[in-house]
């Protein structure tokens, strides 16, 4: 009987399990994991944080729905790790052997690397217990400051501000997530924030955290300028958790190497989700995703591929359907310039992909907060930015995942043409 071990216990290690159970029912399969709340939704934390959800919607599974797949459960930080003994060593567990491997430990926040980062109410927004520990901080604290771009920062302001904190948020930059949005994007969400009372405070570094009694009570900037706070929130991007295969000796960069099967630089090993490096053979290049719906799909195929098929990971195009301040925002392909002040790495829900805008043309159709950004390649749309209404979001994802010759609309697409009849027009077309 094969001895199947899935490290993470996150959506790529749960959707392996599922898959490995589904296809071999008798198969061993442990898991380990040190998460003490198990499988949740991770998007949804923020919904959490800003009380728009109650904190038990953020679990997925049921104690009943982990019972039919027939795990054993270790729980424990996984350590070491030996391919050619094919031995795992987990604290406090001990050791263990295993036929296949599957490395899903996700990916982690990147600290603020400057003098009293180390306080207590310097917080991140990764998990469970960090949004818990935020929600107590928050009760006693009434001004807060939020450093670094993307998604997790603007998160953790609307987050905080929803708990009635006062928030300074701190761009390095000139403007808000400036590797993926265009400037007038850039303008229509600090000018929500703004709205909202957010302190927007841009060109500003954070230098040292101020404590007193090992507390935070305040922030001094680069500038030399105080800022009085009890939080100091940080989203400035996440490194994939790459310890353990460090540890093993396996091929890394960004992320875990792995081929076009999910199998990394050992036969035995393969590695998915977040802390995968991907290799895409179309492009001839490796790619980092920090999304939930690619993560999934990877565990599901790196699990039928541990039980000996050899499947391809076919990249799709990168979607993110979300709000930001407020705005349903739809990210598709790629946008972006990849120049970003306030992202030391990978952005939490964020794809590399988005930020390859390849020699394309752009174009825009603007009214107030509805807004529509094309990126338009030879023959192809290889990117979107939908804001506002999302009428044109599902076209959009389609025509742009389906690769469609645009060429019979692409006369059409110049400044100040309908664009949204346009699209609509063409889809209806395509899809018969
Ligand atoms: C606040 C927030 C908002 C997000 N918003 C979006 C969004 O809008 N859209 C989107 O698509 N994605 C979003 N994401 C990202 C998405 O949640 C991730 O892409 C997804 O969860 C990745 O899943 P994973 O299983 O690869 O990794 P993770 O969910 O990080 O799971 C990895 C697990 O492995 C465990 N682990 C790691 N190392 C070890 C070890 N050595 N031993 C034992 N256990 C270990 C970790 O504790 C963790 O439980 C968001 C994430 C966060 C935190």
């Amino acid at each position: 009987m094969t001895r199947y071990v899935i490290v993470g216990t996150g959506v790529t290690g749960v959707a392996a399990i599922g898959a490995l159970r589904s296809l071999e029912q008798s198969a061993e399969i442990i898991v380990v994991g040190d998460d003490p709340h198990g499988f949740y939704s991770r998007p949804g934390l923020a919904y959490y944080l800003n009380g728009e959800i109650p904190e038990k919607q953020l679990t997925i599974f049921s104690k009943d729905d982990w019972k039919h797949l027939k795990i054993r459960y270790i729980s424990g930080i996984a350590n070491f790790l030996d391919p050619q003994k094919h031995q795992l060593g987990i604290d406090p567990a001990g050791t263990l052997t295993y036929d296949r491997l599957l490395l899903a430990t996700g990916s982690t926040a990147v600290p603020l690397n400057i003098p009293g980062a180390n306080l207590k109410g310097v917080v991140k927004l990764d998990d469970f217990d960090d949004t818990r520990r935020i929600l107590s901080l928050a009760r006693h604290a009434k001004s807060a400051v939020v450093v670094g771009g993307g998604v997790i920062a603007v998160e953790l302001v609307e987050g905080l501000m929803a708990r009635g904190l006062k928030v300074h948020y701190f761009l390095r930059g000139e403007r808000y997530w400036p590797n993926v949005l265009d400037e007038k994007e850039s303008r229509l969400l600090e000018h929500r924030l703004a709205e909202d009372g957010v302190m927007l405070h841009f060109r500003t570094e954070a230098a040292e955290v101020l404590g007193k009694r090992g507390k935070v009570v305040g922030i001094r900037t680069t500038k030399d300028e105080t800022i009085r706070c009890e939080i100091v929130a940080v989203g400035i991007g996440v490194k994939p958790r790459l310890e353990l295969a460090k540890a093993g000796g396996l091929a890394t960069e960004r992320g875990i190497l792995t081929d076009e099967t999910l199998q990394t630089s050992n036969p035995d090993i393969f590695a998915a989700g977040d802390v995968s490096q991907v290799l895409d053979p179309l492009r001839g290049q490796s790619f980092v995703d920090s999304l939930w719906h690619p993560a999934r799909e990877k565990g599901l195929l790196a699990a039928a591929n541990m039980t000996g098929k050899r499947s391809t990971y076919t990249r799709k195009v990168a979607i993110n359907v979300l709000r930001l301040a407020g705005v349903m925002t739809t990210i598709i392909g790629a946008v972006g310039s990849g120049i970003d002040d306030d992202q030391v790495s990978t952005a939490r829900g964020s794809s590399e992909t988005w930020q390859q805008l390849p020699n394309t043309i752009s174009m825009e159709s603007s009214a107030n907060v509805n807004h529509v950004r094309l990126v338009i390649g030879e023959k192809t749309l290889l990117g979107a930015m939908v804001m506002g209404e999302q009428k044109l979001s599902l076209p959009l994802q389609e025509i742009i995942s389906s690769n469609v010759d645009i060429t019979p609309i692409r006369h059409l697409l110049q400044p100040g043409a309908p664009l949204g009849q346009i699209v609509m027009d063409y889809w209806s077309s395509i899809k018969g």
